[in-house]
Formats: C-alpha cells, sequence, structure tokens
C-alpha cells in the first residue's frame, strides 16, 4: 500500500486538504475495474471473442475476469526500488517536493516494510514495463530454473504467461524486445521486492475474481498475435482509471475491500462518461 502511484501537484492554492499520492494499489485495482465495466457496456463482439479464446479457455466469465487481471497488473513493474526511491525528489518527475514530505513518506513506507534502498544505494534503473513483462509470468505460474535474461519459458502452460505479459505494453509502439526484458531483470531488486508484487498481484486477482493457480491454464493464446490489439485496450483502461480527481486518491491504511469499492464506483462514471462522449 505504500507503493506509490500517481501524485498531485496542487502548488499552494488553497482548499480542502488533498492527498499528495495515491497508492499504486488504488490505481492497479482502477484498470481492472474498467476493463469489467469495458465488457460489460463497451466491448465490440470481435474483441470479446478473440479475449475468450485467449484468455478464457472458451469461457466468456474467465475471459472478462483474467483480461480485467491483466489490465490490472500492466503496471506492476512500477513496484521496483529505483522507480519508488524516486518520491518527492525534486527531479522532473517531481519538480516542487513539498517539504517533509519525502521524509513521511519513507518512514510510513519502511515501517510496512517497504524493502527502500538505502541513501548511499544508487538501484538499476529500467522501464516499467519491461519490468512487468520480466516478472509477471513468474508470480503467476512459471518457476521453471534455468531462464536467464529475459528468456521465455516454451514449456506448456507457462508460454501463454509470457506472451500475454508481452502483450501487455507495448513500448512506444513496438512490441516489447526480449533483450530490454532480459535487461530490465535486474531492476526488479529481487526476492524482496518479489514479495511486494506478488502481494499487488494477489490483490487484483482476489478483487477481480481469478484463482492465480488457474492462470495458466486460461491464458492461451494460440498466436503471439492473437493478443494485438489488447495493449490499446489495456492502455485505455489505464488512461480511463487514471482520470480520477486526486479528492479521491486513495490512503495507505483502506482496506482491500474499501479500496475495490471506490474503483467500481470510479470505473463506472469514467465508462459511462466514455461512452456518452464526454472528456
Ligand atoms: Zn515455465
Amino acid at each position: 500500500m505504500w507503493c506509490w502511484g500517481r501524485l498531485h501537484r496542487s502548488g499552494t492554492r488553497r482548499g480542502p486538504a488533498v492527498r499528495s499520492w495515491n497508492p499504486l494499489a488504488a490505481e492497479l485495482l482502477g484498470s481492472s475495474a474498467v476493463m469489467l465495466r469495458l465488457w460489460d457496456r463497451a466491448l465490440p463482439q470481435a474483441q470479446q471473442a478473440m479475449l475468450i479464446a485467449s484468455l478464457g479457455a472458451g469461457d466468456r466469465e474467465a475471459a472478462r475476469r483474467v483480461s480485467a487481471f491483466l489490465a490490472g497488473t500492466s503496471r506492476l513493474g512500477e513496484a521496483n526500488p529505483a522507480r519508488m526511491d524516486r518520491f518527492s525528489l525534486g527531479d522532473d518527475e517531481f519538480p516542487e517536493p513539498r517539504p517533509g514530505e519525502r521524509e513521511a513518506w519513507r518512514e510510513g513506507a519502511l515501517k510496512a516494510g517497504l524493502p527502500l534502498p538505502s541513501p548511499e544505494e544508487r538501484p538499476y534503473r529500467a522501464a516499467p514495463e519491461h519490468i512487468t513483462a520480466a516478472v509477471l509470468p513468474r508470480l503467476i505460474g512459471c518457476g521453471c530454473e534455468g531462464l536467464t535474461d529475459g528468456e521465455q519459458c516454451f514449456q506448456q502452460p507457462h508460454r501463454g504467461l509470457f506472451r500475454a505479459a508481452f502483450a501487455l505494453n507495448s513500448h512506444r509502439g513496438a512490441r516489447l524486445h526480449d533483450d530490454d526484458v532480459g535487461k530490465a531483470q535486474r531492476a526488479t531488486g529481487g526476492a524482496a521486492w518479489d514479495t511486494v508484487r506478488a502481494d499487488l498481484v494477489n490483490l487484483v486477482a482476489s478483487s477481480v475474481g481469478v484463482t492465480p493457480r488457474r492462470l495458466p491454464e486460461l491464458i492461451q493464446p494460440p498466436e503471439p498475435s492473437t493478443l494485438s490489439g489488447f495493449d490499446r485496450l489495456v492502455a485505455q483502461c489505464n488512461r480511463l482509471a487514471s482520470h480520477a480527481s486526486p479528492s479521491r486518491f486513495a490512503s495507505p491504511t483502506d482496506s482491500p475491500t474499501e479500496l475495490w469499492e471506490a474503483s467500481q464506483q470510479q470505473a463506472q462514471e469514467a465508462v459511462t462518461r466514455q461512452i456518452q462522449g464526454s472528456p
């Protein structure tokens, strides 16, 4: 809950106190909730059919939930030591750090057990989408040994997990490259951060109602190209979920139920606005 997602910089405007950051967990759930809502309201039949075949073993409800799970976990790679440690540093992402904000966040995060790097450490950086592709298949079913440097597992039924993890995000319009995913491995933060990411994966899975150990049998795109277009749908979920106002940012002390209820409410509003064509 102390991994941050989006930040709010309102300057010194007076008004009701607004949280300055939204937990990443809340944003992952927001994307999942939007995906579920899109399935119910707006997803074209052809796209549904493709997802039912690729992510649901022929079952519509399974495909609906698995695609919501994947939309939620598409930003999982943001939970990495280098990115998390940049909170309110005064760099391009945080041009105006608020006094004491970084210290307060670090204290809360360390107390909650987030394995942040020490001030002397300089953790490797990699693009979050490459980290997602590097870590997600391992967290949802492939425990095979001997895979190094971003190698994909070709054992059945793990192959589909890698295809899906690579299909979640395209990088500036291009398919993710194995080499970049391999290099991202050293920016993951290792086992300590895998624990953090596993918690996020479990939160998303239990909220959308998928059983993680069933994922390898469900995620079986017949060809790598079968999931083409899925990254755009996932990006749409992430975009619609990110329109939530900072006044509705979650708190790190919110319960999973509170987070999920708020996400569903906001998703309903965002998808309705989208269908009605308003911004
Ligand atoms: Zn495997």
